[in-house]
């Protein structure tokens, strides 16, 4: 059941000033709430344009964007605004369930049993990603949504493995400063429970992000 406080937390989960319990809490509904998913992915948009600017905030300029509830409330009513003025023009369930379908096979995938989750937002760098790591027979299906990367060039997603193995799961391509958050997936012979972070890096090996969990 969707509920008022389900709508606003949309935001907040999205600018990841969710906490934890809370967060694990929406991540539950979530699953099973297509509204909230589709506000997931207008918001996917808003929090990639906030990490630009937190990217672009001088250094010893505290980006708000972070902290600041009041940032957050202004961005959900933007947000619902838009909702409200293109309403006359939706099927409002039909359209969250398209966009749902279309846009965001990764927030989807992102709950159920066995899956496991790993975040990270640096605000120096307005960097953000989220790692979501799937258990298989074979080990991890993990999908990794990643913005913000600062630097152009080659990267790699690498898994840690608890007892300190290391494997690359993902290499992709960074337009750096100003690209597109982009979404991807890979796969891990370490089984989710086995794994204990991970880590963006440079081809030369230089970590970018540290995804705990
Ligand atoms: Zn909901």
């Amino acid at each position: 059941m969707c509920s008022p406080q389900h709508r606003r937390d949309v935001g907040a989960y999205a600018l990841g000033v969710l906490g934890p319990a809370d967060a694990f809490r929406f991540e539950e509904h979530l699953e099973g709430c297509p509204l909230c998913a589709g506000g997931m992915v207008e918001f996917g948009g808003v929090a990639a344009v906030l990490g630009r600017y937190a990217r672009l905030t001088p250094p010893g300029v505290d980006p708000v964007v972070v902290a600041g509830p009041g940032m957050v409330r202004r961005a959900v009513g933007a947000v619902a605004a838009g909702r409200r003025r293109s309403r006359r023009r939706r099927l409002a369930l039909g359209a969250a369930a398209v966009v749902l379908a279309a846009g965001v096979p990764f927030v989807v995938a992102s709950g159920g049993p066995g899956t496991e989750r790993w975040t990270a937002a640096d605000r120096g760098s307005g960097m953000a990603a989220v790692v979501t790591a799937g258990a298989r027979e074979w080990g991890a299906d993990v999908g990794l949504e990643v913005s913000g990367v600062p630097e152009r060039g080659v990267c790699a997603l690498v898994a840690v493995g608890r007892d300190g193995t290391e494997e690359t799961v993902a290499t992709w391509s960074s337009a750096g400063p100003g690209g597109e958050p982009l979404r991807l997936s890979g796969g891990a012979a370490l089984r989710p429970g086995a794994i204990d972070r991970f880590e963006v890096r440079t081809a030369a090996g230089r970590p970018l992000l540290r995804l705990a969990r």
